[in-house]
């Protein structure tokens, strides 16, 4: 409870606390930097931070693959908060480092840094091994919900699936974004790097401060509705080799360890569903069949189709518009022409962020009329329980449903 108070304290006076001083205007003849997509530098404090994280991560699993206790979770929930999140301020993190990787794949220019990478690629290999240990309290975002949340009202299904839909769009949008060196919409739209920073876009630590305040009664907003990387994580998750379990010896279907639950991950046993007959069954393929290419299509040509609005949010194609407008005094008009002043190099280098657009959009739209298609054909599907299991692609191994298991209390 402390620990809930001081960490809500210090999140709404950031809000208070930022943008005191007004933004440096520019007078005409200031020339803009080059726009570059650098990633965080390579040095020690990064690898240090790396570190930290590997180790954080194994004492996580340690106390719920081993121990099955939480108390080293919320020690570990602390550091990072501390550390990563009001120390380090929320960089390098693994969340956005998703951007990096995507604009390394696509684009032979740009190196990312070791370091970056394997911010990126531990927690993965973390996952596929032991379930989220990363999401568990090693992640600054997580473990900040975490530490608030001393509620769970529990959400329909229906509603957790649907919103369970926005991870992958945002997904997809970010990585689109940052392959079209269109911006890194992950750092940008961090809600909780103000937070941590203690200053920033009052809207952003505003939507982080409101997070927060739902995190006290719903488990994890951020992570189960909104976060990217936890989208990724819960792939691996899913399939993990050593798999987190509630209770080391029978469950006896009290109900106690999906109370405690916060995101829901834990599903009540399920006996009672009606058996289908085999006629229905093969239906049943036939309309997913059907359903699938066909949502995959037409994610793709609804992409394909919003590719050239979308296009305008990239700066070569916002200038290019500027300039063949036949604007010469605007700012943004000054700077050009004090650069490079090239219009028709321009015109060429805006074409080509277009058709980048429209190309990627098409595996962007796809992907998510894939994902959307799972998704309702989860809806429609029930499976057979005969007691309360763990849906490890959820589960953040957060080690509460341990101290409510009464039967991990008779192993203790
Ligand atoms: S879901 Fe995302 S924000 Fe939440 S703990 Fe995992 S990586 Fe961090
Ligand atoms: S360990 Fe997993 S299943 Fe257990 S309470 Fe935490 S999130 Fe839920």
């Amino acid at each position: 409870m402390r620990n809930f108070i001081a960490i809500i304290s210090l999140t709404i006076s950031t809000v208070f606390a930022q943008n005191r001083f007004p933004k440096p205007d520019f007078e005409s003849g200031y020339q803009y930097p080059t726009e570059n997509y650098a990633a965080p530098a390579e040095d020690i404090h990064s690898w240090v931070n790396l570190a930290i994280m590997v180790l954080l991560m194994s004492v996580v699993t340690w106390a719920v693959h081993k121990k099955r206790v939480r108390t080293p979770v919320i020690a570990v929930s602390l550091v990072s908060v501390l550390w990563f999140g009001f120390i380090g301020g929320g960089c390098i993190c693994s969340v956005g480092a998703v951007q990096n990787v995507a604009l390394a794949l696509t684009d032979s220019g740009y190196t990312i840094p070791l370091v970056v990478f394997l911010f990126f690629l531990l927690p993965i290999i973390f996952t596929l091994i032991f379930g989220r240990v990363f999401c568990s309290g090693v992640c600054p975002l997580g473990a900040l919900q975490e530490l608030v949340n001393v509620k769970n009202y529990r959400l329909s299904r229906a509603i957790t699936t649907l919103l369970g839909i926005i991870p992958w769009f945002y997904l997809a949008f970010a990585v689109l974004f940052a392959i079209t060196e269109s911006g890194f919409l992950i750092c940008r739209f961090d809600p909780f790097a103000g937070i941590f920073r203690l200053g920033g876009d009052v809207v952003l630590i505003t939507i982080g401060v409101i997070l927060l305040l739902i995190s006290i009664f719903v488990g994890r907003p951020f992570c189960r509705f909104l976060c990217p990387y936890g989208a990724l994580l819960s792939l691996f998750s899913r399939v993990s080799f050593f798999q987190i379990k509630i209770t080391g010896k029978e469950c006896i279907n009290c109900d106690l360890c999906r109370n405690a639950c916060p995101v829901d991950a834990i599903l009540p046993p399920n006996e009672n569903c009606v058996k289908e007959s085999r006629m229905a069954g093969i239906r049943r393929i036939i309309l997913y069949s059907t359903i699938l290419p066909a949502m995959i299509a037409g994610g793709a040509l609804a992409m394909h189709s919003i590719a050239g609005s979308l296009a305008k949010s990239n700066k070569t194609v916002a200038m290019n518009k500027i300039i063949a407008a036949g604007d010469t005094e605007s700012v943004d008009a000054v700077a050009f022409y004090g650069r490079t002043g090239e219009a028709r190099q321009l015109q060429e280098a805006a074409d080509e962020k277009i058709a980048q657009f429209r190309f990627y959009s098409l595996f962007a739209g796809g992907f998510l009329g894939f994902v959307v298609a799972l998704t309702l054909i989860s809806l429609s599907l029930k499976r057979s329980r005969t007691h309360y299991q763990i849906n490890h692609a959820d589960c953040v191994a957060c080690g509460r449903c341990f101290g409510y298991c009464p039967q991990n209390k008779k192993r203790g």
